[in-house]
């Protein structure tokens, strides 16, 4: 009997999970708006107009629904986001457990669009639960598990108590589909932890449906005892607050614990008790599940009267509901027991009509659980070869469900790994590409600065070059103003020769450098020459000065110096030389003067000139004894001896005859009476 009832209750479980689908939509409320934390951006008016609405849900969902409409209607650009997601979320369940494909997927589109603008977390994760909702709802399991592991990374930041509270309910579901009880437990855990902070009307909703929850927890494990302990709980707190109108879901749950129990009297009583709040709240459905739990019950206790009266009672109210599936299981039922009561043909045969409206749908599940009735069935009715036949179709439909069950297991793991497997990919390479647009912005950025510093460089150049130019222009100007100015300062301008300057200079050098090599100094003075201003004029002299010059240069060599020492008057510095040699110079220059006459204006101007010579130093005499300029001082009154003498002629002092100390107070001033005392050697050359 065991079997049979374990089928009935699998009639109630399923509406009780429809129940508690109901629940859930009305459950994803906010605690209160005053406990929403402050980083959220909310509307509270229309916040408080979604409580009222929720509120609403349980008792009149067309109008929850028609006030819902409403506030999205109201809803304008300025509505804070937060309170936006949650109203659209509320829409989208709506068309969600209509099962209205078309809008379901229009509000999660919408949805999913808000992903784009900031949002808060709370926000974002309302969405994204709302997408595990559809996702367990249409039976994508793996996408919702992947889904469900993002959530929870993003659950540990999340304060909003009623996000907290929802999403933690929606992911216990989760894992209590895949058998999880554990992770199942700690999630409802979690959403009991929510409801601490808070305390409204719904409150006790809440805790109800977590009391029956992780009741069905426990149930699933076999646990009863546990589970009748909190549902009991439940039960008295129920009671406490005068909520009656939360019982039945208590009832159903807990009539289902007992039988697990085998507290027959005491599922019973609790189906009874539904049975009469059913009837009272005027739930006919609900009474259905009662009444065929209550037949359960009857068949556990071997009570096929009671059974059978019950179950006829349902019957008719679910053939007037037009509830197929509960026609046909409390059909089978009844016919159990008909052959309770001894009417085996009769039974058998009900039972096989509906054991073919389950084959035709090849419920599998189901028809495994119906075999397990027939073969009580057989053996209550003594046909052992039908009850073996019966074991066998049954161990063998049960092999294959567990096969296909393998199987399908396999399957989700490896669809599972392989949707995580992806979506981690896509996350690596959306990781990789920002990674690269960074490292190209990056060598972007760097080829632009590099482009930047480059032609700042080359217009640093292009700058400095032209500064380098200028500088070397203005260098090379200054240079030559430079050598412009020196050969002015040591040129004499009318002649083009060098001045006094320039012999000053070349002398202090001379002895600077230490290389005070020997030479020979030739003073010479145009003879007569104020006459030839005087005969032909200021610049006929001028002209005899430059002619004058001229010839003088071309008997000097490079190294030699010619020097325009006074008005008419030049010194030449000359190599060290012989005697010879000298003589011949000075032959020559005498001829070069005066053997043509200088042509001025037409005029013929003949010139002549002389000269005294010495050698430096003079007579061994060291400089510092006797200087340049005594030395000169000496071939100067040579000079004024060859005037003296008659003119045209140079005046070649060779040395001196006596100690130098002898002859040097002559020297100084008097060279014609030094070589009146026969001190100084000197001979003559005439032109
Ligand atoms: P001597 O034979 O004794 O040298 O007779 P001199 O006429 O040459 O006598 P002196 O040396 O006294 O005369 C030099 C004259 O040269 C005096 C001056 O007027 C003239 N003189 C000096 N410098 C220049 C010049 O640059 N140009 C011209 N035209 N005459 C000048
Ligand atoms: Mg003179
Ligand atoms: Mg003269």
């Amino acid at each position: 009997m065991q079997t049979s009832a374990i089928r009935l209750l699998f009639c109630c479980i399923s509406l009780l999970y429809f129940q508690v689908g109901q629940l859930k939509a009305n459950e994803q409320l906010p605690i209160n708006n005053t406990a929403i934390t402050t980083t959220q951006q909310v509307d509270s008016a229309l916040e408080q107009q979604l409580d009222a609405m929720l509120a609403l849900q349980l008792t009149d969902p067309v109008e929850a629904n028609n006030q819902l409409t409403a506030i999205i209607a109201a809803m304008n650009e300025r509505t804070p986001l937060d309170t936006k997601v949650r109203a659209l979320t509320y829409q989208l369940f709506n068309a969600l457990y209509a099962s209205d494909t078309a809008a379901t997927e229009e509000s999660l589109a919408l949805l999913q669009q808000f992903k784009q603008s900031e949002l808060s977390l709370s926000a974002l994760v309302e969405i994204q639960a709302a997408a595990l909702e559809v996702d367990i709802f249409q039976n994508r399991l793996n996408e919702a598990y992947l889904k469900a592991e993002q959530i929870q990374n993003l659950m540990t930041d999340i304060s909003n108590p009623r996000i907290r509270y929802w999403v933690n309910t929606l992911l216990a579901r989760l894992f209590l589909l895949d058998t999880q009880y554990d992770k199942a437990l700690k999630h409802y855990d979690l959403a009991l932890d929510a409801l601490f902070d808070t305390a409204d009307s719904r409150t006790l909703v809440r805790r109800i449906y977590l009391s029956q929850q992780s009741a069905l927890v426990h149930a699933e494990q076999k646990n009863w005892q546990a589970a009748r302990q909190v549902l009991e709980d439940a039960y008295a707190e129920i009671k406490h607050h005068k909520r009656d109108e939360l019982l039945p879901d208590v009832y159903l749950t807990l009539g289902f614990v007992l039988v697990g129990q085998k507290d027959f009297a005491a599922a019973e009583e609790i189906n009874q008790r539904g049975l009469a709040l059913a009837k009272e709240l005027n739930q006919q459905s609900l009474a259905i599940t009662f009444m065929n739990n209550l037949g359960s019950v009857y068949i556990q206790q071997e009570n096929s009267t009671a059974a059978n009266a019950i179950l006829e009672q349902a019957l008719a109210e679910a053939e007037q509901l037009n509830d197929e599936e509960n026609v046909q299981v409390i059909k089978f039922n009844l016919g159990y027991t008909q052959i309770m009561a001894g009417n085996h043909q009769v039974g058998l045969q009900q039972m096989q009509q509906a054991f073919a409206y389950y084959q035709q749908r090849n419920y599998k599940a189901e028809i495994e659980d119906l075999l397990s009735w027939f073969a009580k069935a057989y053996k209550l009715m003594g046909d052992y070869k039908m009850l073996a036949a019966t074991l066998e179709q049954q161990m063998q439909l049960r092999e294959e469900m567990v096969t296909a069950e393998r199987e399908q297991n396999t399957r989700d793991l490896q669809a599972r790994y392989d949707l995580k497997s992806q979506s981690q990919q896509i996350t690596i390479l959306q990781q990789e590409n920002s990674l690269q647009e960074e490292l190209i912005k990056n060598k972007k950025l760097q080829q632009t600065i590099t482009l930047m510093f480059v032609v700042i460089m080359l217009f640093a150049a292009i700058l400095l070059i032209n500064l380098y130019r200028k500088v070397r222009r203005t260098n090379k100007r200054l240079k030559e103003v430079n050598k412009q100015l020196e050969f002015q300062s040591l040129r004499d301008p009318l002649t083009g020769l060098l001045n006094r300057r320039a012999m000053q200079e070349k002398m202090a050098k001379r002895h600077i450098s230490g290389d005070a090599a020997p030479c020979a100094l030739l003073i010479l003075d145009i003879d007569y020459f104020k006459q030839i201003n005087d005969n032909y004029g200021h610049a006929a002299g001028d002209a005899v000065l430059i002619e004058i010059s001229r010839r003088l240069s071309q008997l000097v060599k490079d190294s030699e110096m010619l020097i325009r020492w006074g008005g008419e008057e030049f010194l030449m510095v000359l190599n060290s030389t012989t005697a010879t040699q000298i003589d011949l110079l000075s032959q020559q220059l005498l001829k070069v003067i005066s053997e043509l006459t200088i042509n001025y204006e037409g005029k013929e101007i003949a010139v002549t000139i002389s000269g005294g010579f010495i050698n430096l130093p003079f007579a061994q005499v060291p400089e510092h004894q006797l200087n340049w300029e005594k030395v000169l001082q000496i071939a100067d009154m040579a000079l004024y001896l060859s005037k003296v003498n008659g003119r045209n002629q140079i005046t070649l002092i060779d040395g001196l005859k006596v100690p130098f100390a002898v002859a040097e107070p002559h020297l100084q001033s008097d060279l014609n009476g030094a070589i009146r005392e026969n001190q100084v050697s000197y001979h003559i050359i005439s032109g």
